[in-house]
């Protein structure tokens, strides 16, 4: 289980930059592109594949609620702190292929957002 209250008070904010220290939710946005690195990556368990694993970004409410763009792809350590917030361009778009055997599973049901 991540730890919520570090996570707000060592992760900023991938669309504004800012704190979110003031925000009630962690929203976790999962990108469509691929992460070069370990933590935090989704996509593994669903899809059971490793690697790749996507990269992810979190956002504050305000930025969730105004649909902001995502700049940056998050890498942190294990303790949470942040390695390097990734530029979002600069990362390799993950195949929509990849996606087909979940949608064998339950159609329509996984849809491909970004
Ligand atoms: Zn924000």
């Amino acid at each position: 289980m991540p730890d919520y209250k570090t996570i707000k008070v060592k992760v900023k904010c991938c669309a504004c930059g800012g704190s979110l220290e003031n925000s009630e939710n962690i929203n976790f946005i999962c990108l469509m592109k691929e992460a070069v690195w370990e933590h935090p990556c989704w996509g593994n368990i669903l899809l059971r594949l490793w690697p790749p694993c996507f990269a992810s970004a979190i956002v504050c409410d305000k930025c969730l609620r105004e649909n902001k763009k995502v700049k940056f792809a998050l890498e942190w350590n294990l303790d949470l702190s942040v390695v390097k917030y990734h530029t979002v361009e600069d990362l390799k778009d993950v195949p929509k292929e990849i996606f087909k055997p979940l949608d064998e599973l339950e159609p329509g049901r996984h849809r491909i957002g970004g």
